[in-house]
C-alpha cells in the first residue's frame, strides 16, 4: 500500500533550520523558526516554570488517566486568563474549555467540532495566515477560503477590503481571526477595527474562531485579549484556541486549550458533550504535565506575578529588537522606509524583499529567513543586528 505514496515536500521552516545548523559562518543568523530566543540566542525554560515543576514533582501522587477534558483547574484558569475573571460570558456559565495538545491540537479539535456543527462549513482565513492553518483545516475536511488582510506594498492592513469580504460571509461559515501578534505579518487590528469586525460578525451571524497563540507577546496579557473579550460579549457563539507554547515557553510540552462560548449554559453543555466526543475520537485525553505547570503558576499569586514579569521581559525584548533593527538600517544608510517593523507586533514581520534577495541573504551572508521574507524577530540580538543591517543594506 505504501508504494502508492509520493513524498511530501519537506517543511520549509524545518529545512531552513537544518541548513542553518550545517552552516559554519561565524556570523550566521537564524530568523526562521518562530520561537523566543534570549540575547544569547537560547530558548530558556522560564524560572516560574522551573519552580512550578519542582512543586509538582513533590506533590504529584498519580499518573492515572486525566479524562478528555484535561485538568479542570487549568481549564478554568485559562478561561479567566483569556476572558478576564468577571467576563459576563463566564458569569453566565456560557464558556466550556478542554485542555489540548498545544494550540495546534486546539485548532484540530475546533475543526472537527465545526464539522459536527456543519459538515459543509467554509472557514475563512486571513491572506496571509500561519502556514499550518490551511493544511490543518483541510485535513479535517473543511473548505478553506481567504479574506484580504495584509497589503505587502503599503505594509498596512487591507482593512476596507477585509470588511467588504466579511460582509459577504454567511451565517453557516466560520471566520478565523488572530487575537494578536498576527503570524506571519505582525499586523494587528486596532481596538476600533476590532469593534467594527465584531459588529459585522454579530450582524452576519457567522461563527468567529479566534486563534490566540501569543497572549502577552503584543501589548500585554489583557490588552492582547481585547478582541476575544469584546467578541464574547457581543456574539451568541464563538470558539477560542489558545496556546501555552510561547507565553509560558512550554513548546515541547504540547499544551493549549480549546474553548467554546455558547448562547447559554444549557447550549454550552450540549456543545461541550460534542467537543468531548471529538477529543475522544482523536487522542482520547490530552497530556497533563504542561497543564499542571500552567495551573500551578496561574493559581499561585507569587508565581503568577513572576510569570508576568518574565513575559514582560520577552515582550520588551521583541519590541526592542524591532526598534533596534529599524535604527540600524537607517545608520547603515538604508533610505527605504522600514519603520513599519517597529510598529508591528509579536514574533514576526515581513522584511518585504523578494525571494531572490532572501536567497542572496542566505547564500552570501548566512542569514536565514523563509522565502516570503518573514523574519522571526526574536532571532535578532545586540550582537548580530549590525551585521544583519549591513547585509540587508548590501542586498537592497
Ligand atoms: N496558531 C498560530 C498563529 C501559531 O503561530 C502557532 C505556532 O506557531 C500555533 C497556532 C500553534 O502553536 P502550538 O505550538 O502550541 O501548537
Amino acid at each position: 500500500m505504501f508504494k502508492t505514496l509520493t513524498a511530501m515536500p519537506a517543511d520549509p521552516i524545518l529545512g531552513l533550520l537544518t541548513q542553518y545548523r550545517q552552516d559554519n559562518h561565524s556570523q550566521k543568523i537564524d530568523l526562521g523558526v518562530g520561537v523566543y530566543k534570549d540575547p544569547a540566542g537560547h530558548t530558556p525554560i522560564l524560572e516560574c516554570v522551573k519552580t512550578a515543576e519542582k512543586m509538582r514533582t513533590e506533590t504529584e501522587t498519580t499518573k492515572v488517566y486525566i479524562g478528555p477534558t484535561g485538568s479542570e483547574s487549568f481549564n478554568q484558569l485559562m478561561s479567566e486568563l483569556a476572558f478576564g475573571q468577571s467576563h459576563t460570558a463566564l458569569l453566565a456559565d456560557r464558556i466550556r474549555t478542554v485542555s489540548t495538545p498545544g494550540g495546534t491540537g486546539a485548532l484540530r479539535v475546533a475543526a472537527e467540532f465545526i464539522k459536527s456543527c456543519n459538515p459543509n462549513a467554509v472557514i475563512w482565513v486571513s491572506d496571509p495566515t500561519w502556514a499550518n492553518h490551511t493544511g490543518l483545516f483541510e485535513a479535517a475536511g473543511l473548505t478553506v477560503k481567504t479574506y484580504p488582510y495584509y497589503d505587502y506594498d503599503t505594509k498596512t492592513l487591507k482593512f476596507d477590503q477585509m470588511v467588504d469580504a466579511l460582509k459577504q460571509i454567511n451565517k453557516d461559515d466560520v471566520v478565523l481571526l488572530h487575537a494578536c501578534c498576527h503570524n506571519p505579518s505582525g499586523m494587528d487590528l486596532t481596538q476600533s477595527q476590532w469593534d467594527e469586525v465584531i459588529s459585522i460578525t454579530a450582524q452576519q451571524g457567522f461563527t468567529p474562531l479566534i486563534d490566540m497563540a501569543y497572549q502577552g507577546f503584543g501589548d500585554g496579557v489583557d490588552e492582547d485579549a481585547y478582541g476575544v473579550r469584546q467578541m464574547a460579549a457581543a456574539v451568541e457563539e464563538m470558539i477560542l484556541c489558545s496556546s501555552c507554547s510561547k507565553n509560558f515557553g512550554l513548546y515541547r510540552e504540547r499544551i493549549g486549550a480549546c474553548t467554546i462560548v455558547a448562547d447559554n449554559s444549557q447550549a454550552a453543555n450540549v456543545a461541550f458533550s460534542v467537543l468531548l466526543y471529538v477529543v475522544r475520537c482523536i487522542y482520547s485525553m490530552p497530556p497533563a504535565h504542561g497543564a499542571a505547570l500552567v495551573e500551578t503558576i496561574l493559581g499561585n499569586p507569587e508565581l503568577k506575578q513572576a510569570w508576568l514579569n518574565e513575559l514582560t521581559v520577552m515582550r520588551d525584548r521583541i519590541n526592542g529588537n524591532r526598534q533596534m533593527l529599524v535604527s540600524k538600517l537607517i545608520e547603515n544608510g538604508v533610505e527605504q522606509d522600514f519603520s513599519f517593523i517597529a510598529k508591528q507586533k509579536g514574533m514576526f514581520s515581513f522584511l518585504g524583499i523578494n525571494p531572490e534577495q532572501v536567497e542572496t541573504l542566505k547564500q552570501q551572508h548566512s542569514i536565514y529567513m523563509v522565502g516570503s521574507s518573514r523574519m522571526s524577530i526574536a532571532g535578532i540580538s545586540e550582537a548580530n543586528v549590525d551585521y544583519l543591517a549591513k547585509s540587508i543594506a548590501t542586498i537592497l
